[in-house]
């Protein structure tokens, strides 16, 4: 079996931008890009406008093919699987360092001297009718990345923690009110946080509430892919009002299967108390109930904290086991960012290349 120098699991900015940098060092990386969703979480979005480089914002998918290419281009192999397991090698004879032995989906098995592990991490969903459809329409999981999209627009935010808190305050700039919504009457938030919301007079805390479903207007027309954007940019027609009350049907008759969807426009809503129902006029909800990094399949080769993301030495992307680095969100717990990401690929790159120099 071929021993690979590097392979790289995963294929978001990080994966990428480790693989550009070590295809370019000519060490030949294999990447395994995952079976569903190669190309990472920018795929399932519209516009990206923070990425430098792109003064009139790039497409998701446009921005994940150009680092495809460019991987490609410099003699990065890939190979369209997940990882299911890898395990340590242990060195023999002379050799003074291991190797790894990955089991693939697939059946293939794959050896390597140095392993990069960018396989990101999951938004925690809400799990509510009109999530998916409304998603990069008016639903949202980064503040950062969409919050500017929804200037002097009512915004809502779903979460209890401090990552909730910080968003909603963050919306604040942007939206014409925003309301937080938890699900309990104690937030896990630490109390500077809640006290500051308290006091900004754009932030409503609505508690002991629930969203059931989001509702949102019908499209124009099949819009071509360059004008799709998050909600607040798109073009609207009112063709059906959401209904009052909770419904498991999409407003406007709009269907899973539906090619196009319009933007968001309510939500419905149940307090779990009492058990009284609303609905909440809004353009855009944020949902920030956490993250789920994608390193089980990793077991216990590495360090990882509680919730799972891989530890790493400082600074570095070396993880606990030598000849292993790890790097973007599945690291990450604090930036999330597609340029932050991929700050750290090329981090790790450096640091495998150095290892297996
Ligand atoms: C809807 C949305 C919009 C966003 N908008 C922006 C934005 O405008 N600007 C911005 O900077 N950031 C944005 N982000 C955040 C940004 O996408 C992430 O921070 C970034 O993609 C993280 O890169 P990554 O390489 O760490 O991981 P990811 O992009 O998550 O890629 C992980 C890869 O690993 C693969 N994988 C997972 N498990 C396995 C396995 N077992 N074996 C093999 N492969 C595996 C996946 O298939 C995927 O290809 C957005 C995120 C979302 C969801």
């Amino acid at each position: 079996m071929t021993l690979h120098n590097v392979v790289i699991v995963g294929s978001g900015p990080a994966g990428y931008t480790s693989a550009i940098y070590l295809s370019r060092a000519g060490l030949k990386p294999l990447m395994v890009t995952g079976a569903l969703t190669p190309g990472g979480q920018l795929v399932n979005t519209t516009e990206v406008e923070n990425f430098p480089g792109f003064p009139d914002g790039v497409m998701g998918p446009d921005l994940m093919d150009a680092m495809k290419a460019q991987a490609e281009k410099f003699g990065t192999e890939f190979e369209h699987a997940d990882v299911e397991s890898i395990v340590e090698v242990p060195a023999e004879g002379d050799d003074v360092k291991p190797t790894y032995h990955l089991t693939l989906d697939t059946g293939d098995e794959l050896d390597a001297r140095a392993v990069i592990v960018t396989t990101g991490s999951t938004y925690r969903k809400l799990g509510v009718p009109g999530e998916i459809e409304y998603s990069g329409h008016g639903v949202s999981y980064c503040a950062t990345c969409d919050g500017f999209f929804f200037r002097n627009k009512p915004i809502v935010v779903v979460g209890g923690g401090d990552s909730a808190f910080e968003e909603a305050l963050y919306l604040t700039r942007f939206g014409s009110s925003v309301t937080l919504i938890h699900r309990r009457n104690e937030f896990r938030a630490s109390a500077i946080m809640v006290e500051r919301a308290r006091a900004n007079e754009k932030l409503t805390l609505l508690t002991d509430t629930v969203v059931t479903a989001i509702h949102g207007e019908a499209p124009a027309a099949a819009p071509a892919a360059a004008a799709i954007k998050p909600a607040g940019q798109g073009i609207q027609l009112n063709l059906g009002k959401p209904t009052n009350g909770i419904s498991l049907g999409n407003a406007g008759g709009l269907s899973l299967a539906a090619p196009a969807v319009g933007n968001v426009s309510s939500i419905d809503i149940l307090n779990t108390v009492t058990g009284e129902t609303g609905t909440l006029d809004t353009k855009a909800v944020f949902v920030a109930i956490g993250h789920t990094p994608a390193t089980g399949f990793l077991g216990d080769l590495v360090d990882k904290d509680e919730d799972g993301y891989v530890l790493v030495d400082g600074a570095s992307t070396r993880t606990s086991r030598q000849g292993v680095f790890a790097a973007g969100d599945c690291v990450d717990r604090v930036y999330r960012q597609a340029i932050s990401a991929a700050g750290m690929g090329c981090r790790a790159a450096l640091d495998a290349q150095a290892y297996l120099a």
